[in-house]
């Protein structure tokens, strides 16, 4: 049996652990990066570490993307050094990044035209599950690219869900992070309110987190803002631009969404504060130094 080449194009905080769970599962795997040391630990474990997206993807009969956003999955996918310009005719391209549904649209069109075969496949799932190989896939695309690329989402995830044709994916992820970024977004507020009173915060929050509004989504990011642990599980501005491209969804179907605009103030803030390289629990911190003495 040949093993499988696949390569993985975005070495972040989610790609890397897609690309080692591949290399652990024995696949041959080449990698990209634009920041290169980030490849340098993959390269030990077995990877091949390619100069340019193209150069990675060449010979593979998967290719992954885990990147930022719709500008740099276009680079990466049609720029000069793109991963299309070296992919062969029947390969299949994976976007698994969070991306506009215009755009995967758009992708899968341009895909198409040079003989690749294409989907996207967002995922749910954080850095821990993105390690573990315990991802969710939301797959848009057709059934049958689907079974072809099967082996390489069991390597990556515990679920994939096909949710229909290309742009499916994307509108579900962008409802999940709609909902989980609001969710973060009022729970900073609740966590300043409760400081702010002089309140015993743990014994606050421990109302919240047993009762109706707990989710996984409280329970982990109250802890982290609790403990001001900011070690990146998910980037300020990657969830400032997850509420955008759900803002944009929304108003696509004529939803003008002040709730998704207001939850996003607060993922700018703390990035203009300098929280862009922290977890979205940092968002807590700009409402801390804000006016307003505990007991006032
Ligand atoms: P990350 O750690 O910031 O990784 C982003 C990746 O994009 C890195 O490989 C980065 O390269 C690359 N990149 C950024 N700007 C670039 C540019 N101009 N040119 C080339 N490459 C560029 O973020 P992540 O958490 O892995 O997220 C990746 C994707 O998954 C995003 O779409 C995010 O919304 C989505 N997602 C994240 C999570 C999560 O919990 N973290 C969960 C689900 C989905 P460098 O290393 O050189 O910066």
């Amino acid at each position: 049996m040949t093993t499988m080449k696949v390569a993985v194009l975005g070495l972040g905080i989610m790609g890397s652990g897609m690309a080692r769970q591949l290399l652990n599962a024995d696949f041959e795997v080449a990698v990209w990066n634009r920041s290169a040391e980030k490849a340098a630990p993959l390269a030990k474990a077995g990877a091949r570490i390619g100069s340019t997206p193209a150069d990675a993807a060449q010979g593979a009969s998967v290719v992954v993307a885990m990147l930022a956003d719709d500008t740099v999955s276009r680079a990466v996918w049609t720029g000069e050094d793109g991963a299309f310009a070296a992919m062969d005719e029947g390969a299949i391209a994976i976007d698994s990044s969070t991306l506009t549904g215009g755009w995967v649209a758009q992708l899968a069109a341009l895909a198409e035209a040079r003989g690749i075969r294409f989907l996207e496949a967002p995922v749910t799932g954080s850095r821990d599950q993105a390690a573990q190989g315990a991802l969710r896939f939301l797959v848009g695309g057709g059934g049958e690219v689907l079974a072809a690329a099967r082996p390489v989402f069991e390597a990556m995830g515990s679920t994939v869900v096909h949710l229909g044709p290309v742009g499916s994916g994307a509108t579900v992820k962008l409802a999940n992070n709609f909902l989980c970024g609001v969710q973060a977004a009022s729970l900073s507020e609740a966590v300043a309110l409760f400081e702010k009173r002089g309140l015993d915060v743990e014994q606050a929050m421990s109302i919240l987190t047993d009762g109706a509004p707990a989710s996984p989504l409280l329970k982990a990011v109250s802890r982290r803002m609790l403990d001001r642990a900011y070690d990146p599980h998910f980037l300020v501005p990657l969830m400032g631009k997850d509420l955008g491209y759900a803002e944009q969804a929304l108003a696509e179907v004529g939803i003008v969404s002040a709730i998704a605009a207001a939850a996003r103030q607060r993922f700018v803030e703390a990035d203009a504060a300098g929280h862009g390289t922290q977890d979205i629990a940092s968002i807590v911190e700009p409402l801390r130094a804000a006016d307003g003495a505990p007991g006032s």
